[in-house]
């Protein structure tokens, strides 16, 4: 009875094949082929595999093995796990009090919060915890627990990119596969499996770098030292034979005029993240601060990675004179050089919605000092440099609120703020028009991780559904500072999700 309780520490009821194993392991007779392939769909769950186990398993106990006692073990056995799993809690007793505090003991709360609530991701990263404990085994024996057309059924229904990973793991498994499972994965309909595949391999290799175009792990040739640089100068970090292919070129995120962040510094960063500062280069080294060279906006980058997504904060700003006509306005916040996009950084549906608007609208709150001519103008402006108006401007309703594009994970801050201006001597401090960009630039698995392909606008995203009342704002300052974040209210950039683009109010 001792040798079927399973050892404490052992975990190995949580491997499917350990516990098919000790179950068989009293009835050695049994031949491992005595399973047909029906008993054993995969889609259903391993509850009902284990059961159905035990059914077709326990006659041949009984009837083959002289032992008596080994059936009335396995009833033991089920027993005392279903105890195990079930604590005795008298729920119909009196509330159980703190001795201290005097509180009602509220055991459902305890289970609550063993209930699984995380995603299923954080599940796959504790199933090598779970397996901890139980010692390596040879390949073969491994293999032999299963007759091979079960495994070979098994195989079947893996993709492309898992089996190239199962046939890499050990020689029994590459003959069971056959190489062909990696020469498989060059054909063009597996490109993606490929990446994926090759994904698999990123911890091993922390001179190289994945090139998504090429689907090649290049060497870095400036391994640690890789800088960004605007997008105008060449700055290979690897030797690439796309690198001056205009239809497989790198995938880039744009940030402001001039500069954008290629997808290989997204992969350094998370990489130096996830697994060593061999891997990749330092989030630190990526911020930046900078003037656009043909326009008044000042720019501040800095990125952050929480659980595992890389995010990006601009904050863009320029001086603003009150009052500007039509042609001010465009001149303050399109770029001719950069096919008139917006000065301050935006994703890629800026021009659908009402961003543009709400900026004009933050602008006309700028107070206008009097003008006029005569006696009325002379007291008007004696009038206001008697009662200046306060220099913190409160927005309307329509342009404070924070923006959230609802097609990507991106939110946007409109702010008037009193700056020093170093380069005019009459006037020190002047109002200026300040946007703040928030973004999700994704896990970095790949240039078609979601977050990426959204924010540049090249795949449908929910952003209001997927981010729900989480603020990537909030996340973001949430790394840096201990004060609480005051609550803003956050609306949609787009409420009617009209796609009218540059005819919808009049841009330019
Ligand atoms: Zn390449
Ligand atoms: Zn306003
Ligand atoms: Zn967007």
């Amino acid at each position: 009875m001792a040798e079927i309780v399973p050892r404490k520490g052992s975990l190995s009821f949580f491997n499917p094949f350990k516990s098919r194993s000790s179950s068989v392991s009293s009835s050695k007779n049994a031949p491992p082929s005595d399973l047909s392939i029906d008993e054993l769909k995969l889609d259903q769950k391993s509850a009902i595999f284990t059961t159905r186990l035990r059914k077709t398993a326990s006659p041949a106990n009984s009837a083959r093995s002289s032992k008596p006692g080994s059936k009335k073990s396995s009833l033991d056995q089920s027993r005392s796990l279903r105890q195990a799993s079930f604590p005795a809690i008298n729920v119909a007793g009196e509330w159980e009090r703190d001795a201290e505090t005097g509180e009602r003991k509220d055991h459902t709360e305890m289970l609550h919060s063993l209930a699984h609530r995380e995603s299923e991701e954080s599940l796959a990263e504790k199933a090598p915890v779970l397996f901890a404990g139980i010692p390596p085994q040879a390949a073969t024996e491994f293999l032999a627990r299963l007759p091979e057309a079960i495994w070979k059924r098994i195989v079947e229904i893996l993709g492309p990119a898992d089996k190239a990973s199962l046939a890499l793991s050990c020689k029994p498994f590459r003959d069971l596969l056959g190489t062909g499972v990696w020469t498989s994965l060059d054909a063009e309909e597996n490109r993606d499996a490929k990446a994926a595949f090759l994904g698999h391999l990123d911890q091993q290799l922390p001179d190289h770098l994945l090139c998504f175009p090429c689907r090649i792990y290049h060497v870095r040739t400036q391994k640690g030292q890789e800088t960004l640089r605007p997008t105008n100068i060449s700055n290979p970090i690897f030797n690439c034979p796309n690198a001056f292919n205009a239809e497989n070129k790198v995938s880039r995120h744009r940030i402001t005029v001039g500069r954008s962040l290629p997808f290989p510094f997204v992969q350094l960063i998370l990489r130096a993240h996830k697994y060593s500062k061999e891997h990749g280069i330092h989030i630190d080294s990526m911020s930046r601060r900078y003037k656009d060279r043909d326009g008044e906006w000042s720019h501040q980058t800095r990125y952050a990675i929480v659980n595992g997504h890389l995010l990006v904060r601009v904050i863009s700003s320029a001086f603003a004179t009150p009052n500007l006509p039509p042609a001010g306005l465009r001149r303050l916040l399109y770029s001719p050089g950069d096919n008139f996009h917006p000065y301050f950084s935006v994703c890629a549906h800026w021009r659908d919605g009402n961003l543009m608007p709400a900026v004009k609208c933050a602008l006309s709150h700028i107070p206008k000092p009097p003008d006029g001519s005569g006696i009325a103008g002379a007291a008007a402006k004696v009038q206001y440099h008697m009662h200046r108006p306060s220099p913190l401007i409160t927005l309307c309703s329509e342009c404070r609120p924070m923006r959230r594009c609802p097609e990507c994970p991106t939110e946007y801050l409109i702010e008037l703020r009193m700056q020093e201006d170093k380069s005019d001597p009459v006037k020190l401090f002047k109002h200026a028009i300040v946007i703040t960009r928030w973004s999700d630039l994704g896990d970095g698995s790949s240039p078609q991780s979601l977050e990426w392909v959204a924010c540049n606008g090249e795949a449908e995203f929910d952003s209001l559904a997927a981010l729900g009342k989480r603020a990537i704002s909030g996340v973001f300052e949430s790394q840096f500072t201990v004060d609480q974040i005051p609550g803003q209210k956050i609306v949609s950039m787009n409420p009617t999700k009209e796609k009218r683009g540059e005819a919808g109010h009049s841009w330019y």
